[in-house]
């Protein structure tokens, strides 16, 4: 299979792409490192061994593949809410002129196609768990309106292109997800905490610390991306880990697995924080067979290595 991997150099992207890699396909990556980083892939472009290239580009500028394209991975956004306050418009325009150029290189292609949409969706939902079935309660013109809406906007257009041209197309509502190669200065909650911990500064919680998340470790989202995409349905598919938890509990068992003595802090919550989130995932579990597998203690161990790794230098003992 020749895939495209639009953010291919980000979180998520460069973690496909590197499983897309390990099964032996071919990999397009696009991305403008607006967010992404080279560095995630500079292995691959040698792992890859010519199956892995690199198309610097920004996906919302019409964007032209030379050959075959069999599948697409519509991976590019800002996805932190720090991003959004710092790249409004291109977040917007990534979510809608982004997804419209992408479902025509599917079309053009006869590509299957994949948008990574997100729980965002719900904004801050009234109904819990969430459901796919659920339509959300998501302010517009609220600080994160710019990343819900553009994914509300393309949700709508892949079901068009699904509708009107046939393009066999999937989408994955993702959940707070995590691991290595997250931004040490990404803003989320996982990397903030965990580099405050690291650090030895306080961990910043943001209101009281009652609000939910759930949090899916990134080597069981890339597995249930690639199963979507090989399933034949078109509706929209949650994948994330239904173990709930607060923010508060989530900075203390960061401050525990990491042994660290730093305090825990308030800060001000931000204007439209969701007060609670977590995936019903029967859809996943019934159609693909998915379910996520890395308990948060595992997963927070492997990604405080790597973090330990870029902020100190170290080597890890394994
Ligand atoms: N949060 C926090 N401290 C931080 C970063 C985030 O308390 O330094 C909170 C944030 O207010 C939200 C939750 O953690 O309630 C998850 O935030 P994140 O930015 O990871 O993503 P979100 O789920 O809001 O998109």
């Amino acid at each position: 299979m020749r895939a495209v991997v639009t953010g291919g150099a980000g979180f998520i992207g460069s973690h496909l792409s590197d499983r897309l890699i390990g099964l032996g396909h071919e990999v397009v990556c696009v991305d403008n490192y607006i967010t992404g980083n080279p560095a995630h892939i500079e292995a691959l472009l040698e792992r890859g061994q010519g199956r892995f290239s690199l198309h610097k580009h920004n996906i919302s500028e019409h964007v032209t593949i030379e050959g075959p394209v069999d599948a697409i991975f519509h991976m590019a956004s800002p996805a932190s809410p720090v991003d959004y306050l710092q790249y409004p418009i291109q977040t917007l325009k990534v979510g809608s002129l982004g997804t419209h150029n992408a479902l025509g290189l599917a079309l053009a292609k006869k590509a299957r196609f994949l948008l990574a949409s997100t729980s965002e969706v719900y904004g801050d939902p009234k109904v819990h768990p969430q459901k796919e079935d659920y339509w959300g309660n998501v302010n517009p013109i609220g600080p994160r309106g710019v990343y819900d809406e553009a994914k509300r906007f393309a949700e709508a257009i892949t079901m068009a292109y699904h509708r009107a041209h046939g393009v066999s197309v999937h989408i994955v509502r993702i959940f707070n997800t995590y691991g290595p190669r997250m931004r040490i200065a990404d803003g989320r909650a996982v990397p903030a905490f965990l580099a405050q911990a690291l650090r030895g500064e306080p961990l910043t919680v943001f209101g009281d610390g009652s609000q939910t998340r759930s949090f899916c470790y990134v080597s069981d989202l890339v597995e249930g991306l690639i199963r979507l995409m090989e399933s034949d349905f078109h509706e929209p598919v949650n994948l994330g880990n239904p173990h709930e938890m607060t923010i508060l509990e989530l900075a203390q068992r960061i401050k525990e697995l990491t042994g660290s003595k730093s305090p825990i802090v308030h800060k001000p919550l931000p204007v439209d924080d969701p007060l609670v989130r977590k995936p019903d995932i029967t859809r996943a579990r019934t159609l693909l067979g998915w379910e996520p597998k890395v308990p948060f203690d595992e997963g927070i161990r492997l990604t405080a290595e790597d973090f330990r790794r870029r902020i100190f230098g170290e080597v890890p003992v394994r």
